[in-house]
Parts: C-alpha cells; structure tokens; sequence
C-alpha cells in the first residue's frame, strides 16, 4: 500500500494571498467598505448570538424569501451561500465534469483558478484588452465543446473596468446555450454608469446566466460570510445540492436581513464612496498615473514591474495596498482622509 498522501495536484494550487492586517497601518488592500455595522445591524447580531446553540436554517428560508420580493425572482432561483466565494465553486462543482473548461479573463478575481482546480475543472484565461478591461470577443472565441462556464466578472476585480449592455448582450446573444454565463456582481452597488446593466435583468429571459452578489462589500459584512445566486430554477438547485450544509451561519442571515432592512442607509455609504473614487481617479490621472476608469469601491494602477515597490513605498506611510507582483496595484477606496494619505504616498513615488 502506498503511503497517505494528499491529492498530487494541490502542490499546483494557487494560493489565495488575502490583504494584510497590520496593527496601526490603514488597510486599502481588501475592497472592504470603511464603514462598520449600523447599529441596528449590530442589534440582529446580538439577538442572533443568543440562539447559537442551535443549528441555523440550512436553507436560509427568511433571507431566501426576503430576497426574492427584494429582487421579483421565485424564491426556486435563489441560493445562498459562505460568500459568493463559495458560490463560485459551488456551480463549478454542480456544473463541470473532471477535465471540463472554465473561462475568464485574466487579470480577474484572484480565486476563480482555485476553486476551479479544487472542483478539478481547468482554467482558460483569457487576457484583458490593453485598456485593462475584459476582452468578450476573446473570452467568446475562447469557448470549446468543454466549456461550461464562463465568468464574467462585472466590474472587474482588480482593474475595475466594467463591460456595457450592449456590448454584454452581443456576448449573451453570442454564447452557446450549453455554457452558463456567470455575471459576477461583487461591486454591482458602486456602479454609477447607467450603461453597465444590472444582471438579475438577464436572468429572466435566459437559460444560461447566473449572477452572482455578496454582502461582503457594499453591505459591509465581509467578516460574516454571506452571498447570493440568481440562475435559472435547474443551475440553482444544482448549486444548492452541493452546499455544504449549515455553511451560512444564522448570525450571517440575520445580519443579511437587517443589511437589507438598512439599505437605504448603506447605500447612501456607498454614494460616499463613488464620489471619493472618482476624485481619487482624478488626483492619480493628474499625477501622471495610467488609472483606467473604475466603476468598482477601488482604483487599479497597472505599474508592472514597480507593483511591489510602489506597495512598500505605501507600506513605509503605513498604508496597506494590495499588489499583484508584476502587473499592477490595486487600491481600495476609503474614508476622505485615507484617500488623502494615500494620494500623497502616490504622489511621492519615484517613477
Ligand atoms: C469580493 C469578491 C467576491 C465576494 O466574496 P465573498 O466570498 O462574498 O466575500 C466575489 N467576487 C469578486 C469578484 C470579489 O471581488
């Protein structure tokens, strides 16, 4: 008998590299929003914390039908799940066979390879335009007899850049039905440009898209570990066969509900936010950076080479930034005063 061994293809697994947390440093590393819990948000933790003893609803009832009036869908297309994160390898594990394809473009979010090789699917990356945003045609032309699944990551995380309706319906319309077209919406509350479509809109007339959203960013409870999917009634009883049950924590759903129930109030946070990232934009375009335009809670600085430098340089200001070694720098917006910090670490980077 052979010796116990993991599987042979983990040495190969990327490794998701989180934002770092250092005491007394101003963290812009992790698209997180400034702002910490309402109070009453706090108030439904609290109340939720005395029921722990028990299981949680391992079928999320009370968000699952708050969420659907909230969005007009039939609760059966709905499943919730540990961050959209979770969600993501959850459709590939329900969709994919071993050796099957998953597209998309790369630079994109840091954990589509991962959770595609841990549901033994394979990775096709596609590159973005040189403008940095996703290039469609490529990603359309990049689909073979095994593609299932295609991410489309909207706007992109790290780059920021968003893709149009129209241009998005010519992909829809374009993609073979037998491949699922998910609409990753992380950042879908920062969108200010009326042009960028909402994807829960597709989702009623076709068979093949699935949008994917999160309370982790607008929302503001990353540390809780919630999200959402919007898919036709098959793809997400699919997805909710292979939840890893009791995984959304009752503290989480209860927060969730008392989010939505605040909304109006968060979202007002986010318009905060759009207003300070256009303006950070504009300091970092007038200092001479290439930034292209963000529709997403931060800013993407494709400085190559210097990516790792220009994070130490901000590191020494205690500003933590989030750096992908080679290719660029992304940047989290904050409050007005870390945006001013930031600006003036920028501003003194030697280029
Ligand atoms: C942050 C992010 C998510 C959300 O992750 P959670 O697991 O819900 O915290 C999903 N997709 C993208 C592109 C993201 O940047």
């Amino acid at each position: 008998m052979s010796a116990l061994a993991p599987r042979a293809d983990l040495e190969s697994l990327p490794k998701y590299v989180p934002g770092r947390t250092i005491e007394g440093a101003i963290k812009l590393a992790s698209n997180e929003v400034p702002g910490g819990p309402l109070p009453s948000v706090t108030k439904a933790i609290a109340e939720a914390a005395a029921g722990i003893n028990r299981y949680p609803d391992t079928a999320s009832s009370a968000l699952v039908a708050r969420l659907a009036r909230e969005l007009d869908v039939p609760a059966a297309k709905l499943a919730i799940g540990c961050g959209s994160v979770s969600l993501c390898q959850q459709l590939i594990q329900a969709l994919c066979a071993p050796g099957d394809e998953v597209i998309f473009a790369w630079r994109s979010f840091e954990a589509y390879p991962i959770v595609t090789q841990v549901a033994n699917a394979v990775s096709v990356k596609v590159p973005l335009s040189s403008g940095h945003a996703l290039d469609l045609d490529a990603m359309l032309a990049a689909i073979t007899p095994k593609t299932r699944i295609v991410f489309v990551c909207n706007p992109n995380n790290p780059t920021g850049t968003a893709v149009r309706r129209d241009e998005l319906i010519r992909f829809l319309d374009a993609v073979p039905e037998g491949v699922l077209v998910a609409l990753d919406e992380a950042y879908k509350e920062f969108v200010s440009d009326t042009n960028v479509p909402d994807g829960v809109e597709f989702t009623h007339t076709r068979e093949n898209v699935a949008v994917l959203r999160t309370f982790s960013k607008a929302y503001g409870l990353a540390g809780l570990r919630v999200g959402y999917l919007v898919a036709p009634e098959a793809i997400a009883t699919a997805v909710r066969q292979v939840y890893v049950a009791f995984s959304v924590n009752a503290v989480a759903q209860a927060a969730a509900i008392a989010s939505l129930d605040a909304a109006g109030e968060l979202l007002e946070r986010c318009a905060e936010i759009v207003v300070e990232r256009d303006r950070v934009r504009a300091a970092l375009v007038e200092a001479g950076y290439e930034v292209p335009e963000t529709q997403a809670n931060f800013v993407w600085l494709p400085l190559g080479d210097k990516a790792l430098a220009f994070a130490e340089h901000a590191l020494d200001r205690k500003l933590i930034v989030r750096p992908f070694a080679g290719d660029g720098v992304r940047v989290t917006i904050g409050t007005p005063e870390e945006n001013d910090l930031f600006l003036a670490a920028a501003r003194e980077f030697p280029r």
